[in-house]
């Protein structure tokens, strides 16, 4: 895929980039070691006086990176500056919280002392997607850097602006310069890469194919991996919830990011009781949704897809799953075969083996099933591949906590659309990943979890 900031809205070429010549990514990886080496050894204050000015730089000039994301992957605007404002909370709270997370931890054995001492790893290769460019990054960064590695990223091409302007940030809040530089390169590239000795350790957000080919590169390197894949998330719905309030919540749910999240809800499964009505007010509200100009038009609630090949697959995911079984309750679909637009739709009637029971449909096409009873409604959220996140709805707060248990995912909400926190550890299991971000428990991927004994 060539590098170039395609304005999806317009499909315009706005920009095309040249990927780095065998010379600059040699240089990039040499500067990146360098920098370790002394980076290793500074003081967590230090680190958490830049990673404040980071986090500051980005409330500056929110609106200056907001509009990078919007021209380069087409979220409207208030979504990018909330994107940006969310990147600034990460740098903030590693920078508070780092040291407490990275200290030496006592445990009591048969020695005068024996602690687990956490150090870095050393320069860790970031491969992110383009969905939210900003944040997928920042929140492997901060923790990274504030843990005393450095890192280098491999962005998705089609935002090669929102790479450099990355690394402008943390050039700007004083970091030196191998802490964190972006390397416009394309995928097939990444394998070289990962072989390096001086790559110590890999992170990749994205498709599944992506991350299986990644890790097993790394896999026969020895190398540690955190992988964020896909998702399918389950948002059940029991026969007690309020349909009004929760039908506005399961739109907000698909519709976020324009269906373009890994923890969007994509399979939406309603006790049979109230399906009927539920499906006609989640229809009536997905209809009454506005899209436009993402740059433009600051009232939208949706903007185009990424790209046009994305809105094309989708169109192939919804006609693979008709032909197969599924009916269109809410037709929505591509504006034009040449357009990244896509409205909203509704499938249902999807059987098993149907592409809708088994793929992940990135973008705003809602999945609906009816189960018989709350167990019935567990059975079909857990008989998918993805294992990421899921919500469940009900009056009956101690029965969502219990049937939240028995979701198999990395998350589970109780009347809550899922969403990420700094302070929680975020990521899947089954197919949707391995490996945690966020939380003290993130900051504690990428550093060597040594062992002292003391006599
Ligand atoms: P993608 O096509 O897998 O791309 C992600 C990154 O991987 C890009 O930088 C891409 O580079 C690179 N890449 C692709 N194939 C590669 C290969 N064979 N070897 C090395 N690198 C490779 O995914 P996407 O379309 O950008 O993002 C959508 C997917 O990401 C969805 O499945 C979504 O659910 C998932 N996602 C997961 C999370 C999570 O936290 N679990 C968050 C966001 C998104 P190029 O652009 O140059 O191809």
């Amino acid at each position: 895929m060539a590098i170039q900031t395609i304005n999806p809205y317009t499909n315009q070429v706005v920009k095309d980039f040249e990927p780095a010549s065998a010379q600059q990514v040699e240089k990039v990886l040499q500067t990146a070691e360098d920098t370790f080496q002394s980076w290793r050894s500074t003081h967590f204050d230090h680190r958490a006086q830049l990673m404040h000015k980071a986090g500051q730089e980005l409330e500056n000039r929110t609106n200056h990176y907001a509009r990078l994301i919007s021209l380069e992957m087409g979220k409207p605007l208030k979504q990018a500056r909330s994107e940006v404002q969310k990147c600034a909370k990460v740098c903030h709270y590693y920078a508070d919280h780092a040291q407490e997370f990275l200290q030496d931890e006592d445990i009591a054995t048969d020695a005068t002392r024996s602690f687990i001492s956490y150090e870095p790893m050393g320069v860790v290769l970031a491969v992110m997607p383009w969905n939210f460019p900003f944040w997928q990054v920042f929140r492997f960064a901060a923790p990274a850097l504030m843990a005393g590695n450095v890192g280098i990223l491999k962005h998705a091409s089609n935002v090669p602006q929102c790479a450099l302007a990355i690394q402008e940030v943390f050039e700007n809040a004083g970091f030196p310069k191998g802490c964190f530089q972006s390397l416009l390169i394309g995928s097939k590239e990444v394998d070289a890469l990962i072989k390096d000795p001086r790559i110590k350790a890999v992170t990749l957000t994205g498709s599944e194919g992506a991350g299986a080919k990644v890790a097993s590169t790394a896999g026969q390197e020895i190398k540690k991996t955190v992988l964020e894949l896909g998702g399918s998330d389950a948002f059940i719905v029991l026969a007690d919830a309020d349909i009004d309030a929760v039908s506005e919540k399961a739109v907000q749910a698909r519709l976020i990011n324009t269906g373009q999240s890994c923890i969007a809800a994509k399979r939406f499964i309603i006790e049979q009781s109230i399906a009927e009505p539920f499906l006609a007010a989640f229809s009536e509200k997905m209809q009454k949704l506005k899209t436009g100009n993402p740059l433009e038009d600051e009232d939208i609630d949706y903007g185009p897809l990424a790209r046009v090949d994305l809105a094309q697959e989708l169109t192939d995911q919804v006609e693979r799953s008709i032909q197969a079984g599924a009916k269109l309750y809410l037709k929505g679909g591509q504006k034009d075969k040449d357009s990244a637009v896509f409205h909203p739709a509704i499938l249902t009637h999807i059987e098993k083996r149907n592409p809708a029971y088994e793929e992940e449909f990135f973008g705003p096409v809602a999945l609906v099933f009816i189960a018989q009873d709350a167990e019935d409604a567990i059975r079909i959220a857990n008989d998918s591949p993805f294992g990421l996140g899921g919500s469940i709805w009900t009056k009956d707060i101690k029965r969502g906590q219990e049937l939240a248990r028995k979701v198999e995912a990395g998350a589970v909400f109780v009347n809550a659309v899922v969403a990420s926190d700094p302070a929680l550890p975020f990521g899947g299991i089954k197919k949707s990943g391995y490996g945690r971000e966020l939380s003290y428990v993130g900051i504690r991927e990428f550093v060597n979890q040594k062992t002292i004994w003391v006599s």
